[in-house]
């Protein structure tokens, strides 16, 4: 599947909390993944302490400047860029001078070029979004703004596959559709998050279960947390929330509530090999579904990975979040590190050596005959594995506890168990 092309095909679609824009995005991806069943739930049900909103309809919405002579000039059209409208604005058809008009009009004070990305979702409200520079160039005179917008009872509408694993213990992946035009938010999760499931499903066996949802951001995971609470705290061990994870600038993480959860402990490992460099935030900075499947009385195992993080890109939330923020490269270097992820899940086992005293690797074929210092490097960290391999640590322990990365630990756990040198053991408790 080809990551970019997917987000350039969902680009144009204006989503919302829910309506067309999430249907028509949900068929999209269920044509990459045939799995994924579609769920509707009414608005106006209780999800813990939210009501699901109604559906945001919107058919147009432009402001027009009218002319001594009644002439028409159009400033902006909804048509041209959705992020021109405030998500979820009521209708408006109105005629009112330059100063009423500016009060409706929101701007992106860092980058004069830049249309902010703006919602008032649990407020009534409308409003219009340009850049600063054409709000600056707006001359004296009378502006007709227009919305041609409903709010009616429908759906909010989610996305769920579950690819069965031999263990009914989960791990979950979440990532959010309720975003227009942006491509780092939240495309790049939508579509690194179907790469992954793909990868998943390609898996010759699995340890564990998967549960990817694609929900529209917070009411989504909120409804879904409300109706599969208690299953989810009895199965999940580990999840993530795939968001921001299309641009080639740096790795980000953000920790869970505590940031001591096996998911917390796998995301630094890979990150700490595949991006020495990566920025580490705690959970104080969250911003994503994390609030809510960290929640406490929730306190589901779930981090965060991504790219440039929300928040801390200057494209964050605005139309410069487009095609050419993200790369076929940036989707690529998140997809891999979530591939990653998931292979030291599926092999993070506990061992034990099955001998007393070092065992004797040459008769096994697994030291060098003659001490050379590249090849003896490989012995030693053998050597070193089996040091730790003492039924206290699973393999991230002992990647830590020896510096050496734990997806080259899985290789080398192979190799011993072929050779009967450790056997799995369930964690000693001490
Ligand atoms: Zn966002």
């Amino acid at each position: 599947m080809d990551m970019y092309k997917l987000a350039k095909e969902l680009f144009p679609i204006c989503r919302s909390l829910s309506g067309e824009g999430v249907r028509k995005s949900l068929a999209i991806i269920k044509r990459e993944i045939p799995e994924l069943v579609i769920c509707h739930i009414p608005s106006g049900t209780k999800v813990f302490d939210w009501t699901i909103p109604r559906e945001w309809i919107i058919h147009s919405a432009y402001i027009d400047k009218i002319g001594e002579d009644n002439t028409v000039e159009r400033i902006i059209d909804f048509h041209d860029n959705n992020l021109h409208v405030i998500g979820y604005s009521t209708a408006v058809d109105e005629v009112v001078d330059l100063s009423e008009l500016k009060k409706h009009i929101y701007v992106q004070e860092s980058d004069e070029d830049a249309i902010p990305y703006v919602t008032s979702y649990y407020q009534e409200n409308y409003g219009f979004c340009m850049s600063l520079k054409q709000k600056r160039e707006l001359t004296e005179g009378m502006y007709h703004m227009f919305i041609d917008s409903e709010h009616i009872n429908g759906n909010l509408s989610y996305g769920e596959v579950i690819i069965p694993g031999e263990s009914s213990q989960e791990v979950l992946l979440s990532t959010y559709i309720c975003h227009p035009s942006m491509a780092n938010d939240n495309l790049s999760g939508v579509c690194v998050t179907t790469a992954l499931c793909q990868y998943i499903k390609s898996l010759p066996e699995r340890k564990y279960t998967y549960r990817i949802l694609y929900l529209p951001e917070t009411i989504g995971a909120i409804t879904y947390l409300s109706q599969h609470l208690e299953y989810l705290q009895q199965h999940v061990i580990a999840g993530y929330v795939l968001t921001c994870v299309g641009d080639s600038a740096t790795y980000s993480y953000v920790a869970s509530r505590y940031g001591d959860t096996l998911s917390d402990k796998i995301a630094q490992n890979v990150l700490h090999y595949h991006a020495p460099e990566y920025k580490s935030y705690s959970y104080l900075r969250r911003g994503s579904d994390e609030r809510q499947y960290c929640a406490p009385g929730i306190d589901l195992p779930v981090c965060v990975i991504c790219r440039s993080k929300f928040h801390e890109y200057a494209e964050y939330h605005t139309s410069k979040d487009d095609l050419s923020y993200i790369s076929p490269e940036g989707l690529q270097g998140a997809l891999d590190v979530y591939k990653q992820c998931v292979d030291l899940l599926e092999h993070n086992k506990v061992y034990l050596t099955t001998v007393l005293g070092e065992p004797q690797l040459g008769r096994r074929g697994l030291y060098p005959n003659v001490s050379k210092k590249g090849i003896y490097s490989s012995a030693r960290v053998i050597q070193n594995f089996l040091a730790y391999a003492d039924g206290k640590n699973d393999l991230i322990d002992i990647s830590n506890m020896i510096e050496t990365p734990a997806f080259e630990l899985i290789t080398i756990a192979g190799i011993l168990k072929q050779n009967s040198l450790i056997r799995e053991v369930e964690k000693d408790a001490e």
